[in-house]
């Protein structure tokens, strides 16, 4: 027996020129049998560099990774887990302060960084625990001729593989721990649902020490022998051009990325001899996914009128990978829901206060998620793992969502931070956000809840206007009448330049209230 991911690879392998990563930093392509080649020769020189034999066994020692994206990421992935050990890949855009937290948090037993970090590591080196050593890569190239390697991981499906940090967006972040079986079915639900193949070439510019990149980007494709071709980083110019370019069959990214992408265009692209071009060639593409954070209609509207291309929602947290998605077939898009659950997932809506489960259409509930996609613990938190679950197993994501009568569901937020209670009313910051976003001047915006004596909650809005528009409150609080409930129009406004958001377009309301609204 062997890991199910190596499994697949050997598959693939059989044919001896099937890709599996393109790196467009290195411009060279490497097949499943090179990958499998260099993951077996890094398994060993991990094995020696933590003096264990060549037969040796990590035991779930965590190995902490700081890789570009791109090929060596992958075989360094893949080596730990042929060594039995569990990848913490550190965030390549982290300054070393948050470095520390992931490394001082996962307690590594090995840190290996590639060159390309060369000028961050002496910085990290001084500032890790003087015990942890750390292991340099050899950047890798293409073999022309590559030879599958005898060895097969044989570990159980039940040890831990992976650990992921969440995102920070609530709390400090916390380290999910994700077996081998979790990240396989979370991986081959996907597959099935979006039909990866192997005549499938993603294109991946997502950062990797995400669930996004690395389950649905990376693990997805090739447990399914898709192609991946791997960008150090997003920008606009290159993906646009690649799209004219022909050949690849799927994107998937963040909104804010899908935002950029439309300014690109209408900088640089309309009305220009390459308008044409551009736009049949997004519009060849198979599959184009949004998720990560909610997908603003306007962002949705304006790649369709495009591209001809409606953005496929998704909805998956680091927990669970992913767990509702609307369908690959164009009809089952609803605007603004992130659809269905994935097959094998079970989702379930609770009332907050009694864990009542919800039945109605369009009555809100907690998201609760059962099924082999879900992580086993947070890292050395058991009791915040206790607490996450219900005692009958269910995991309790915390975000707040309702469904239509199809069962389609519509996330409405965080419970702890998007769901304000104002006058006794429970308002949606999502869905307030969602409607600011169809008017005109409103650019950005993020709707938070600030703590009041009167109201409990006051509605605020923190906005960036379009070029030339802005509103006084009283100006937006009119255009906002027809849209939406009065207790749910804000009454506090603050006009911004921008609004801040991490590498996953997540915006973080605890930092927002607090930098606007100090004494809140
Ligand atoms: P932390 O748990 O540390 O506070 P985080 O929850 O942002 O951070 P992630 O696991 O990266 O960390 O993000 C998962 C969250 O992202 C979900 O719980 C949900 O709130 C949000 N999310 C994911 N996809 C969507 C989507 N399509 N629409 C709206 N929200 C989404
Ligand atoms: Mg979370």
């Amino acid at each position: 027996p062997s890991l199910p991911l190596f499994a697949a690879a050997e598959q693939h392998a059989r044919n001896p020129d099937k890709i599996a990563v393109i790196d467009t930093t290195k411009q060279q392509s490497f097949t499943y049998v090179q990958l499998l080649a260099d993951a077996a020769g890094l398994r060993k020189r991990i094995l020696e560099e933590l003096s264990l034999t060549a037969s040796g066994d990590l035991e779930d020692r965590r190995i902490a990774f700081l890789v570009p994206n791109g090929y060596d990421y992958v075989v360094t992935q893949w080596a730990v887990w042929a060594a039995g050990g569990i990848c913490v890949p550190l965030c390549t855009s982290h300054p070393v302060k948050e470095l520390l937290y992931t490394v001082g948090d996962s307690d590594p037993a090995l840190i290996i960084v590639h060159p390309h970090f060369e000028k961050i590591a002496p910085a990290l080196r001084d500032a890790c625990p003087a015990n942890i050593p750390f292991m340099g890569l050899e950047p890798l190239s293409r073999n022309v001729a590559p030879t599958l390697p005898t060895f097969s991981p044989p570990f159980a499906l039940t040890r831990p593989a992976l650990m992921i940090y969440t995102s920070g967006t609530t709390s400090n972040p916390k380290g999910c721990v994700t077996t081998h079986e979790n990240i396989t079915f979370q991986a081959s639900c996907l597959a099935k649902a979006w039909e990866y193949s192997p005549s499938d070439h993603l294109i991946h510019v997502l950062p990797l020490h995400h669930v996004h990149g690395i389950i649905n980007g990376l693990a997805a494709s090739f447990l399914s022998g898709t192609t991946v071709e791997m960008h150090p980083k997003f920008d606009p110019s290159v993906i646009w051009q690649r799209w004219q370019d022909r050949g690849s069959t799927m994107f998937m990214a963040v909104p804010t990325i899908y935002s950029r992408l439309n300014d690109y265009f209408e900088a640089h692209l309309r009305g220009t001899e390459r308008e044409a071009a551009a736009r049949a060639g997004a519009r060849a593409l198979r599959l184009v996914v949004s998720g990560s954070a909610a997908l603003p209609t306007p962002i949705k509207s304006k790649f369709a009128e495009i591209t001809g291309q409606v953005l496929l929602e998704r909805y998956g947290m680091t927990e669970i990978g992913m767990a509702l998605s609307c369908g690959l077939d164009v009809q089952q898009r609803v605007d603004g829901s992130v659809g269905w659950p994935l097959p094998g997932v079970e989702v379930r809506l609770t009332e907050k206060e009694t864990g009542r489960i919800v039945e109605d259409v369009d009555e809100d509930g907690m998201i609760e998620i059962k099924g082999g996609n879900v992580f086993r613990e947070y890292w050395r938190k058991p009791e915040a793992t206790a607490s996450e679950f219900t005692s009958d197993g269910w995991f309790k994501t915390g975000d707040v969502a309702r469904r239509d009568s199809t069962g389609a569901y519509f996330i409405q937020g965080r419970a702890s931070v998007d769901l304000i209670k104002s006058g006794g009313y429970k308002i949606s910051a999502l869905e307030v956000e969602r409607k600011m976003l169809a008017l005109d001047a409103v650019e950005e915006v993020a709707v938070v809840g600030l703590a009041d004596q009167e109201w409990g909650q006051r509605v605020a809005a923190v906005v960036k206007f379009r070029d030339g528009a802005s509103l006084e409150l009283p100006t937006l609080r009119a255009e906002l009448k027809n849209e939406m409930a009065p207790y749910k129009i804000p009454t506090v406004l603050k006009v911004v330049d921008g609004i801040e958001r991490n590498v996953m377009g997540k915006v973080n309301k605890k930092v927002i209230v607090q930098k606007y609204w100090p004494e809140a």
